[in-house]
């Protein structure tokens, strides 16, 4: 589980998960728009696109 804090005065609002989360701190009321990033399925998603684009068969007879 992830706690959830305030990026403006550190308060934490709460805990769990999530992927897209608004919530609008109590205290200072600064509104906290987080998302969870998840660096290794961007990594992933990313080596996808290059091994389509590189591997086309450019000179592939059918
Ligand atoms: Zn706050």
């Amino acid at each position: 589980m992830q706690e959830i804090r305030c990026g403006q005065c550190f308060r934490k609002l709460g805990q769990g998960r999530y992927t897209h989360l608004v919530i609008k701190c109590p205290r200072c009321g600064a509104l906290n728009d987080l998302r969870a990033t998840r660096p290794e399925l961007e990594r992933q998603r990313a080596s996808i696109t290059q091994t389509e684009h590189e591997g086309k068969p450019i000179f592939k007879k059918q």
